[in-house]
C-alpha cells in the first residue's frame, strides 16, 4: 500500500502539530519542512529536537534549498541559527555558507534521533548529515527534482537505470518532475514501468498535468504520496497558515476521502477524465461519490490534457479502463477509436471511451443525458412526448452537435443559430434543419417562435459571463429555455428567460444523467475485463 504523507509548510511547530490533528485519520506519515519555520522558532532547537517524539506519526526531516523548491537561506538562515554547542556556534557562525549551516542543522538533528526518514537531494555531499542518519537507523531519501522539462520517451530509460543506481546504495530514490504537458506525464510512467524492479522508490509529477501520478502513487511503484491540509480553517485555528508545499499537490482528505487512496491496489478499475481544462470540472466528486456509495472499487481521476494519444498511452500503462472526454477533445476521441457505438459516429463525437482489446471503444452518453433532462424539465412521461415540438439549438460546436441529433431523433424540428453561420449550416445539413448566425436578421426563423430554446455555446460561462449570445430573441411561444453551461447557475439567458416569465434548467442534471449513463458503461467493463 502507498502511503499519505502530509507536508507540514507552517512556520511554527505548534502550527504543526495543530495540522497534524486535524488530518491525523487521513494520513500515515509526515514531512516536516524546516525551511519553512521562522528564525524565532529555528533558535529553539530543543523543542525542534523534540519534535518527532511529540509526533504521532513517521516523520520525514527535509531542509529544502531554493534551487530545489524549498525556502532555506530566507530569513530562517541568518548566521547565528546555527545549533548551540557546534562548533559554528556564536560568531564562528558568520562566514559559514548556508549549505555548512544546513548539513550543521541536519546532524544535530539527526543526532538526536526520532527521524524515520531524512531527505537529501541527489549530487548534495552532505556526507556528516548521511553518517549522522545511518548511525541514527534513520532512512535515507535520495531526491531529484526537476522543474525544467520531462525528459522525452527515449530517456526514460535512463532516468530509470538511474533510480536503480541511487537504490543500489541503500537510500529511497525520489524523483519529482514538473509536468508541462501530456507527454512529461507519459515519459514519467515510463521511468516508473522501466523501474518497477526497484521496490523502494517515489515518483512523481509536479503541478495540475503531474497530479494523476500524485493520486496513483501505486501504480507509479511509488511508497508515498504528498498531501496538504487545503481545508479552508479561520485565522485563529492552528493549521490556517498551512499551504501546498508543491504545485499540484492534494488536500489529504481529498485523497483519502475522495480518492479512497488508501484502498487503490494493482486491481482496482481507473477512470479519468481527458479535457483542458478540467480543474473545475465535477466529474471526479459524481464518479467517485457512486463508486463509494455503491460499495464498489474504482476510482476516477481529472487528467489535465494537451494530447489525447499521450494521455491515452498513459491510461494503458496504468492499466486504466476507460475515460469521460470533454472539450476540445470530443472530436479526436473519436478519430482514436478503434470502435464506436452508433450515436458517437451520428454525433461526429466521444464523450466516453472504454478499453477494447488494445485500443478503446467510442461513445456518446451526452445526447441520451440531454434529451432526459429536457424530459425531466419539460415533467413529460417518455422522451416521445416531445415529438412534434420546434427547438431552437444556438450554438453548433460539439455540445450543440449532441442535442441537435438527439432532438432530430426525438422527432423535434430544429432551427440552428450560430457565431459561425457556416457552422449552422454544416450541421443543420446534417437533420434538414434551418438555421442562421446570431444576428437579428434570423429573426425571421423564429417567427412563430419556438417551444424550447437550448443554448449550448460557452457564453455565459467565465470570462464570458455576462455574454447573451441571443440578446435580441423575445423567447416567444418557448416552454423551456435549456442552457447547457451549469457554473453559474444561471446565465445571463437563463435571466432573461425568467425575467419574461418563461421556465429555465441548466445544464446540471443533463451532466448528471450523461454521467449516470457513463458510470453505468464504467461499471461494466470493469466487471467483464
Ligand atoms: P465547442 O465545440 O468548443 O463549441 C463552442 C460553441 O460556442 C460554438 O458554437 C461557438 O461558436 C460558440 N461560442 C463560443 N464563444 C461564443 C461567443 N462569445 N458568442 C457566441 N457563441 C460563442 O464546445 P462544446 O463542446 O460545444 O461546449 C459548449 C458548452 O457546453 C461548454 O460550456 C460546455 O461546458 C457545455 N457542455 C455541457 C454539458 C453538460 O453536461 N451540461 C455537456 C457538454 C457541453 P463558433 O462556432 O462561432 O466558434
Amino acid at each position: 500500500m502507498s502511503r499519505i504523507c502530509l507536508c507540514l509548510t507552517a512556520s511554527t511547530l505548534r502550527e504543526n502539530l495543530g495540522v497534524l490533528k486535524l488530518c491525523r485519520d487521513n494520513i500515515d506519515m509526515a514531512e516536516l519542512r524546516v525551511d519553512l519555520l521562522s528564525a524565532s522558532e529555528l533558535d529553539r532547537l530543543d523543542r525542534l529536537a523534540d519534535f518527532p517524539a511529540r509526533c504521532p506519526v513517521p516523520l520525514v526531516l527535509t531542509i529544502r534549498l531554493p534551487e530545489d523548491g524549498g525556502h532555506w537561506g530566507g530569513e530562517n538562515a541568518v548566521p547565528g541559527n546555527v545549533c548551540p554547542g557546534s562548533a559554528a556556534a556564536g560568531s564562528a557562525a558568520a562566514g559559514r555558507t548556508l549549505e555548512e549551516q544546513r548539513e550543521e542543522l541536519f546532524v544535530h538533528l539527526l543526532k538526536k534521533g526520532g527521524w524515520a526518514f531524512v531527505d537529501l537531494e541527489e549530487g548534495r555531499p552532505l556526507e556528516r548529515a548521511v553518517s549522522a542518519a545511518r548511525q541514527s537507523q534513520t532512512r535515507i531519501i535520495r531526491s531529484l527534482h526537476h522543474f525544467g522539462q520531462a525528459p522525452e520517451k527515449p530517456e526514460a530509460g535512463f532516468w530509470a537505470d538511474r533510480l536503480k543506481n541511487m537504490a543500489s546504495e541503500d537510500v529511497i530514490p525520489k524523483l519529482a518532475f514538473y509536468c508541462r504537458s501530456s507527454r512529461d506525464v507519459l515519459a514519467l510512467a515510463h521511468i516508473a514501468r522501466l523501474s518497477s524492479d526497484v521496490p523502494e522508490k517515489v515518483i512523481l509529477g509536479m503541478g495540475e498535468y503531474g497530479m494523476p501520478t500524485r493520486i496513483l502513487a501505486r501504480r507509479m511503484g511509488s511508497l508515498w504520496t504528498y498531501a496538504f491540509h487545503g481545508d479552508s480553517l479561520d485565522d485563529d485555528s492552528p493549521g490556517a497558515k498551512a499551504r501546498p508545499a508543491a504545485p499540484g499537490q492534494l488536500s489529504a482528505r481529498e485523497l483519502d476521502e475522495l480518492y479512497r487512496f488508501r484502498e487503490i491496489t494493482a486491481q482496482t478499475p481507473l477512470f479519468g477524465l481527458l479535457g483542458n481544462p478540467v480543474s473545475h470540472s465535477r466529474s471526479p466528486r459524481i464518479h467517485n461519490t457512486w463508486f463509494r456509495e455503491q460499495g464498489l472499487p474504482g476510482a476516477y481521476l481529472a487528467m489535465r490534457t494537451d494530447d489525447v494519444p499521450a494521455a491515452l498511452e498513459t491510461g494503458r500503462i496504468w492499466g486504466m479502463k476507460g475515460f469521460s472526454v470533454t472539450v476540445p477533445h470530443k472530436a479526436k476521441a473519436l478519430e482514436l477509436s478503434v470502435a464506436s457505438g452508433t450515436l458517437a459516429r451520428r454525433i461526429g463525437a466521444a464523450n466516453t471511451l472504454l478499453a477494447e482489446g488494445e485500443g478503446w471503444r467510442a461513445e456518446n452518453t451526452d445526447a441520451p443525458g440531454f434529451i432526459a433532462a429536457l424530459v425531466e424539465a419539460l415533467v413529460l412521461k417518455e422522451a416521445s412526448a416531445l415529438a412534434g415540438m420546434k427547438a431552437l439549438v444556438i450554438g453548433a460546436g460539439g455540445a450543440a452537435r449532441a442535442a441537435v441529433h438527439a432532438l432530430d431523433e426525438a422527432g423535434v424540428k430544429v432551427i440552428i443559430l450560430n457565431r459561425t453561420p457556416e457552422k449552422a449550416r454544416l450541421l443543420a445539413g446534417e437533420v434538414g434543419a434551418r438555421w442562421g448566425g446570431l444576428e437579428q436578421d434570423s429573426a425571421a426563423l423564429l417567427v412563430n417562435g419556438a417551444d424550447i430554446a437550448v443554448q449550448t455555446t460557452s457564453a455565459g460561462m467565465a470570462p464570458m459571463e455576462t455574454v447573451n449570445p441571443l440578446p435580441w430573441w423575445n423567447f416567444r411561444n418557448c416552454r423551456l429555455a435549456f442552457d447547457m453551461v451549469y457554473a453559474p447557475e444561471e446565465t445571463v439567458f437563463l435571466a432573461r428567460a425568467r425575467s419574461l416569465g418563461i421556465k429555465t434548467a441548466n445544464g446540471l442534471s443533463m451532466l448528471q444523467y450523461q454521467a449516470a449513463l457513463q458510470f453505468d458503461m464504467f461499471r461494466k467493463s470493469a466487471v467483464t475485463e
